[in-house]
């Protein structure tokens, strides 16, 4: 028995099944899920010795890599004052101040501990500037697990057996309709029968909890568009987008500016942190400055803040870095793309900068329904040929591959040739 078999059956006396977050169970592969003793660079490496090129980075956190050896030594700097003070902190300035130079939208920002709670809480923001109740979010993008966006949500939940999670009540929904992504007549119909009741559309600007869908030409502008008619916000989830597309996330990118946008996963560097932010204007209604209520005990904390805004920082001075990586992964999933069609198989690769996923599926996915007719018996069989040949990729059809500034042509490139082998056979 391997030491991660030993440890997951002893994991699972205590944690319901073993696991802090389901996905990491390994649950729609099959077979034991590693347990990870430590990463470097673009490394991860398990308790029984194995190594791993890592294509999911934290869920996306690690950007710069595995281990940066600047965050780290922020981190033990601040720990030496301190862990927390339940006060204000100079750093906390420092951060919200990065934060609104590197996404010009961005003019307050409030730092929460999750992705989750930044969601939560901009939705609480947009319903309370607006003074209406309705949401639209879009089938297949994932929000966090909140009550009131656990509908058709991606992610763990579309492998879970169930559609949505047992435990919300009807009535925390009924505010929360659902429209098909890249799908502007969807939204629009939801308008008309809703005329004056919708506070915002909420969406990420690439879902890549689903796998990765890209957003087409003139969805999100669309959206813009359509929340500038109805006097809606529109909130941009840019968990997973946010500081990975490009400085100002998937708004740089895309050029469209939202009202509302949240952030987590890059922002703590790998520490629990999250944050919403948005124009002046909106972000005044924010408790004690206004009357929407939302308060954290270790929101900003001194130490997540310093591995944050030293991971920030560096970004922030070093924007070649993006074009580096964007140009690197676009050849590496075109480069499976070819592997792909070279191999005679139908599927496809969606991706878009440093994420992408490939679909088991002959259809192109362009919304949550193509998604869902993937293979993901097929899916598994490939992800854990990939594991026993030392590539970790997200053990999910519906998550996405992570690329990070530490990966190398020579990794990237060996990932290639086991991508074929797997392929070829
Ligand atoms: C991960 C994720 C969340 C939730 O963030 P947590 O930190 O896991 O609570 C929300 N939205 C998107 C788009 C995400 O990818």
């Amino acid at each position: 028995m391997s030491k991660s078999e030993q440890l997951f059956a002893e994991a699972k006396k205590y944690i319901p099944g073993g696991v802090n977050s389901p996905v990491r169970a390994f649950g729609s592969i099959g077979g034991v899920p590693r347990f990870i003793k430590s990463a470097d660079g673009a490394y991860i490496y398990d308790v029984d010795g194995n190594e791993y090129i890592d294509y999911v980075c934290s869920w996306g956190p690690m950007i710069l890599g595995h281990n940066r050896q600047e965050v780290r030594q922020a981190v033990v700097e601040a720990s030496k004052n301190g862990l927390s003070f339940g006060a204000v902190t100079e750093v906390e300035t420092e951060m919200a101040k990065l934060i609104t130079e590197m996404i010009p939208s961005v003019e307050m920002v409030r730092m929460v501990n999750s992705g989750t709670e930044a969601v939560m809480s901009a939705v609480r923001v947009a319903r309370g500037f607006t003074g209406r109740n309705k949401i639209i979010k879009f089938n297949g993008c994932y929000h966090g697990h909140s009550d009131g966006l656990l509908v058709k949500a991606g992610s763990g939940v579309m492998t879970a057996g169930v559609p949505d999670s047992s435990g919300v009540p009807e009535g925390y929904t009924q505010y929360t309709l659902t429209a098909d992504y890249n799908n502007l007549d969807s939204v629009r119909a939801l308008y008309e029968s809703n005329p004056g009741e919708i506070a915002a559309i909420i969406v990420e600007p690439v879902a890549a909890n689903m796998g990765v869908v890209v957003p087409e030409k003139g969805f999100l502008e669309g959206l813009r568009e359509i929340c500038d008619q109805n006097g809606s916000l529109l909130i941009f989830d840019e968990v997973i987008t946010g500081f990975r597309l490009s400085e100002a996330g998937a708004q740089g990118y895309f050029g469209v500016q939202a009202d509302l946008a949240t952030y987590g996963k890059i922002i703590g560097a790998g520490m629990p942190v999250g944050a919403y932010g948005g124009r002046r204007e909106v972000m005044s209604v924010v408790s004690p400055l206004g009357s929407v209520y939302q308060a954290g005990t270790l929101s900003g904390n001194p130490v997540a803040m310093s591995a944050g805004l030293a991971q920030l920082e560096m970004l922030h001075a070093n924007p070649q870095w993006y074009e580096k990586l964007n140009e690197k992964s676009e050849k590496f999933f075109k480069a499976i793309g070819d592997i792909l069609s070279e191999c005679g198989k139908p599927y496809s690769i969606n991706h878009t900068g440093s994420l992408g996923s490939i679909f088991f599926t002959d259809r192109e996915v362009k919304n949550y329904a193509d998604a869902k007719t993937s293979d993901t018996s097929a899916f598994a069989s490939y992800c854990n040929y990939m594991l026993d040949h030392g590539i970790y990729c997200a053990p999910s059809q519906f998550e996405a591959m992570f690329i990070s500034m530490a990966h190398t042509d020579g990794e990237l490139n060996h990932t290639l040739e086991v991508i074929r082998d797997y392929f070829k056979r």
